[in-house]
């Protein structure tokens, strides 16, 4: 019998066999030509994945909070003001980051968990508080919500905002342009969609942020998140030149080399449509349980992952039921709703028969807890959506 379960949580998510054996190679020097090219392929393969032409790519050790440190340390200064569209626990964690900094924070809340403000009470926030910078979660983990990226920062650009996208559970699968969408800095983690095991920082700045970096009054307030430092080794690395400042992760960065590679094989117009193929697939099955899901709009809902409230009669011993049957799911993380919902990551190199096997185990757990619905329904559901899709 395998011991294997199936990972379906919002990150880490399951990661390819070239990815893992990239992470299982034997570690090369960090100065070594050969590991200096694999970085120099990397950082021009992030700007082709995060369809950031002229954007300014960093790879440094971390998570994808020390991204938002980054990020934040690096372009807010003391007593700049940031609006913050709040979709959840990940917006308020920027949120406070920016404070740390010495920003002044505005919050704008939809009207409860699961829900985002309209594009409408973003525009009259803008024109009545007049932030510096603009702060979007474009997938927020704890409420399965996606906002419309595209739309808020067209609106922060014309109020004249530095927009700042926490990407962490978006990039490499939901769709998102930096370029083209007047992104000024858009930030990830290795384990999520872009399907690489935990540890590293992803970020890019656009031309526009850089150029307020430089221009700063104030020091850096961090040390090793400085751009000062790390921007010369990131150049170093794509001139195929030696440098230092900290120790790269280099398997990490190894395997992150592999993963560019297929997500670029696949083609990003691909990769976004198999996400919301997959996604629409789930919450098929998801809606023929008669189950209902955390956003309050369908147009909010994620195709990265779903955030989905427990049917009347169960509770969080659903998710051992469900790891009974070999998949591993999340449970619940915004603290208004945290024990009456659960997560499921349909990320990354996920597969029609991911989705499969974690509805069927979903529906055999909801059954184990008493829950009744028809056999094979959730399934059903999923193939029956797959299938038109398929003829279309
Ligand atoms: C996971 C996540 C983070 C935090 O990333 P860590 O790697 O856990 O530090 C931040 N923002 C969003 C939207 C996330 O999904």
């Amino acid at each position: 019998m395998k011991n294997r379960k199936l990972l379906m949580i919002p990150g880490p998510v399951e990661f390819t066999p070239d990815v893992l054996q990239a992470m299982g190679s034997p570690t090369t020097s960090h100065v070594a030509q050969i590991f200096i090219d694999a970085f120099g392929e990397a950082l021009a393969n992030l700007r082709k994945v995060f369809l950031a032409p002229s954007g300014q790519p960093f790879i440094v050790a971390g998570s994808g909070t020390l991204a938002m440190d980054m990020v934040a340390a690096n372009l807010i200064e003391p007593n700049d003001s940031v609006l913050v569209v709040n979709t959840g626990y990940f917006s308020d964690r920027f949120a406070k980051i920016f404070e740390r900094y010495g920003a002044h924070v505005t919050h704008l809340h939809g009207k409860s968990p699961g829900d985002a403000p309209t594009l409408e009470e973003v525009e009259s926030a803008l024109k009545s508080v007049r932030p510096a910078f603009l702060s979007i979660t474009h997938v927020d983990t704890s409420t399965g919500v996606s906002v419309d990226v595209k739309s808020l920062a067209a609106l922060g650009r014309q109020y004249d905002t530095f927009v700042l996208v926490d990407g962490v559970c978006s990039l490499a699968g939901e769709e998102v342009r930096q370029e083209e969408w007047g992104i000024d800095a858009v930030l990830t983690a290795s384990q999520k969609a872009i399907g690489v095991p935990p540890g590293l920082a992803l970020a890019v700045a656009g031309p526009r942020a850089m150029q307020k970096f430089k221009n700063r009054a104030t020091p850096v307030g961090n040390f090793y998140a400085d751009w000062n430092e790390w921007l010369p080794i990131m150049e170093a690395y794509e001139a195929r030149k030696p440098s230092y400042f900290g120790t790269p992760a280099v398997n990490l960065v190894w395997a992150l080399r592999v993963s560019l590679q297929e997500i670029l094989g696949e083609g990003m117009e691909p990769r976004f449509a198999r996400h919301r193929r997959l996604s629409r697939a789930f919450r098929a099955g998801i809606d023929a349980l008669g189950l209902k899901q955390v956003p309050t709009r369908a147009e909010l809902t994620a195709t990265t992952l779903s955030a989905i409230y427990y049917p009347e009669g169960v509770d969080a011993t659903l998710l051992k039921a469900i790891d009974e049957e070999g998949v591993l799911v999340a449970g619940g993380l915004h603290p208004a709703i945290k024990t009456k919902y659960f997560r499921v990551g349909h990320m990354g190199s996920v597969s029609a028969s991911d989705i499969m096997a974690t509805l069927a185990a979903i529906e055999s757990g909801l059954a184990r807890c008493g829950y009744k619905s028809e056999p094979g329904i959730a399934v059903a559901a999923a193939q029956k959506s797959l299938s038109i899709e398929e003829t279309r």
